[in-house]
């Protein structure tokens, strides 16, 4: 079955009570049990069932099903806010004394998390370039974990997966992909060698910008050696399944920050559409990205231009897709708000992955609290407008940028 048949009649879509076509919604927070000995063996893990829904809730686990086949992995956990997934997801493999080494001009909340991290004795170090040889040269003794974003917002840097996969084995570390901007639709990193797959599916994997939520994908192949990852070191046990384990038993209930039934009700929905919605998303934003870099005073940055200096992973790595976000500079922070003021149907507001086209201007929101220097790492002047493509007619899209542009000109 290819994509969109598997997501519509694969084996996440079978298997409910009373047959019904989707998840039931278990908006529950407790489940009932008959005897005392039956809920004893659920809590003692002897058997399935349900206890409470911070911890495992039907609906949730449609949900996380249905991810961790979209992405090839032998787990998934699903968590409040993508936020609340990567924080996780580190937390199961670091402790304090622990280095994680992470990429350049990733998203804004996953950049303060790891400051705060410092103060738990985690430390992150930044590398400017995830290329082989940099990356190689930051390992050392105390690394427990490379993160990355596969496509990075608005610098739009693609991560070599293949390659720092590699990097990162040879020196016993696993690699954390984010891969929100992404989505399984255009690149499954564990296919290609990352470890543990992150997104925040208050993007894409919902698509209709109604709720917010996150999940962890484990690969299950990593070969965890819990001498050096001592966080690990009570899981050992479950050998390439140690990851997992610590997060569902452990890190993760402990934390706190389960998905609501609802949202992963309203978020399986959503993914029901993703390969359709992408391919027009990619096909809207590749069409944008051409006739805004026809524009006077308008410098665009986007995976399908040939002179996007990653353009060669959208064969290589992307499925042949640009993704569904372009930035362009518009000379000015005061021609960049004419701009954005001036669109109609681009719809001013924080967040991507929306039906709706969105639109921002990152240096006076996103990035009001970071300094020149990590901005302009993350691809944000003081010029830049940041868009997220969405599902209208290329044609309106196309006519309602070019117009504004004229207009701010004026
Ligand atoms: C939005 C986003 C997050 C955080 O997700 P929330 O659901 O907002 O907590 C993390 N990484 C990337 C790449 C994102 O775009």
């Amino acid at each position: 079955m290819l994509f969109n048949t598997e997501l519509l009649h694969g084996k996440t879509s079978q298997g409910y009570a009373s047959g019904e076509i989707l998840p039931p919604v278990s908006q529950v927070s407790a489940f009932r049990y008959e005897s005392m000995e039956e809920l004893e063996k659920v809590f003692a893990h002897k058997k399935m069932g349900y206890a409470y829904s911070r911890i495992g809730n039907p609906t949730i686990a449609s949900f996380e099903q249905r991810i961790k086949e979209l992405e090839g992995g032998a787990g998934a956990i699903c968590c409040s806010s993508g936020m609340s997934a990567v924080t996780a997801a580190l937390l199961a493999v670091c402790e304090s004394g622990d280095e994680i080494i992470a990429g350049s001009g990733l998203y804004g909340g996953t950049i303060g998390l790891f400051h705060d991290l410092e103060k738990l004795g985690i430390h992150t170090v930044f590398a400017h370039d995830l290329s082989a040889e940099n990356v190689k040269s930051l390992i050392n003794e105390k690394t427990k974990v490379v993160f990355g974003e596969l496509i990075s917002n608005p610098a739009l840097k693609v991560l070599d997966v293949t390659e720092m996969a590699a990097v990162a084995h040879e020196a016993g570390i696993p690699l954390f992909v984010d891969s929100t901007s992404a989505t399984p639709y255009i690149a499954k990193p564990l296919s290609l060698g990352a470890d543990v797959v992150i997104h925040s599916t208050s993007k894409y994997l919902n698509g209709g910008g109604n709720s917010i939520g996150g999940v962890i994908v484990d690969g299950g192949k990593f070969k965890w050696n819990t001498e050096k990852h001592k966080a690990l070191a009570e899981f050992k046990k479950y050998g390439p399944m140690a990851f997992s384990v610590r997060l569902r038993t452990d890190i993760w209930e402990n934390l706190g920050g389960c998905m609501a039934p609802f949202n992963a009700f309203l978020t399986y929905i959503g993914t029901d559409t993703l390969g359709l919605r992408m391919e027009r998303i990619c096909h809207n934003a590749d069409r944008l990205a051409h006739a805004l870099a026809e524009l006077d005073g308008i410098e665009v940055n986007y995976l399908t231009l040939d002179s996007h200096p990653c353009h060669e992973y959208v064969e290589n790595e992307l499925n042949g897709f640009g993704g569904g976000i372009l930035s362009f500079r518009a000379g000015s922070k005061e021609r960049a708000f004419k701009i954005i003021d001036s669109l109609k149907y681009a719809v001013i507001a924080s967040n991507i992955g929306d039906l709706r086209t969105l639109v921002i201007h990152p240096a006076s929101t996103l990035y009001i609290q970071t300094n020149k220097e990590e901005m302009e790492l993350a691809g944000v002047y003081e010029d830049t407008v940041r868009v997220s493509v969405g599902i209208e007619d290329a044609d309106d899209l196309i006519a309602d940028f070019t117009e504004a542009v004229k207009s701010a000109d004026q």
